[in-house]
């Protein structure tokens, strides 16, 4: 049954790349409004199940529905940002020259872009860089940067790919305020991480140990459950996996 405020609902996902079964039979739903964290040790299928919720990828088996429809890509993109694990961004380009691009792809009129490339920028801290090329900005400025590409159109909902990553711990809290900003905002984010403390900060979490949900639900509900005090422990107690790698 669908839920009522119910934006991605997953039921028996399945995945393989030819003889390998990545993610097994996942079922989840991710609520409108959450900050709904992906958390698993590398190789665990975060970024499979990531893209099999945007179209991306197509399930094995098993089926993805986006706010009560079965997910058709070509409609979702108007509605959803993507930020993915690698920064996919035109090196030879300034900032400003990657988000103006990236704009007119959305659609955004040329009045609109100026204002919402200001936005995105200010969001991420990078307006003092719109003008450099991204060949020399550091990792961490990159990451920023596709982040701010992926909140340019205001989608409703944000599917970020390990965002943090590279990030100092200042910068990354104040992107988490951000976070914190565009959920109050009414919108959803889906957030993959392997960093205790940001998982902490979400509202919903599923913990994702060798292509399978472990748990589904916030974070001190997992913790009740599973009668630990913190999430690594609840990785130990599933097959002594860390999540720290
Ligand atoms: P995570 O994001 O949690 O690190 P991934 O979803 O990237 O995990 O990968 C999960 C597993 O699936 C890994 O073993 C990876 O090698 C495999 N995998 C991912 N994408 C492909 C692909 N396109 N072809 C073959 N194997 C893949
Ligand atoms: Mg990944």
């Amino acid at each position: 049954m669908i839920q009522l405020n119910s934006i991605i609902q997953l039921k028996g996902l399945s995945k393989s790349f030819g003889s390998q079964e990545v993610l097994k039979s996942v079922s989840l739903n991710i609520q409108k409004g959450d900050i709904y964290g992906l958390l698993g040790p590398s190789g665990s299928g975060k970024t499979t199940l990531i893209k099999l919720m945007i179209g991306l990828e197509t399930p094995s088996t098993g089926s993805v529905t986006f706010k009560g429809n079965k997910l058709k890509a070509n409609e979702l993109y108007p509605s959803i940002g993507y930020m993915a694990q690698s920064d996919a961004l035109y090196d030879e380009l300034t900032a400003k020259e990657n988000l103006s691009f990236m704009a007119s792809l959305y659609g955004l009129k040329t009045a609109e872009r100026k204002e919402q490339i200001e936005k995105v920028m200010t969001t991420v801290d990078l307006l003092d860089h719109l003008y450099k090329p991204v060949h020399q900005f550091s990792g961490g400025m990159k990451r920023r940067l596709s982040l701010a590409i992926a909140l340019l159109h205001e989608p409703e909902v944000l599917f970020l790919d390990e965002p943090t990553v590279g990030i100092d711990p200042v910068l990354r809290k104040e992107i988490w305020d951000s976070f914190h900003r565009l959920k109050e905002e009414g919108r959803t984010l889906v957030i993959t991480t392997h960093v205790m403390d940001e998982a902490e900060r979400c509202d919903r979490l599923g913990l994702l140990s060798h292509g399978e949900i472990i748990s589904s639900d916030t974070p001190d509900a997992i913790k009740e459950t599973y009668g630990v005090t913190s999430i690594e422990d609840v990785f130990l107690k599933n097959g002594g996996v860390s999540i720290a790698d």
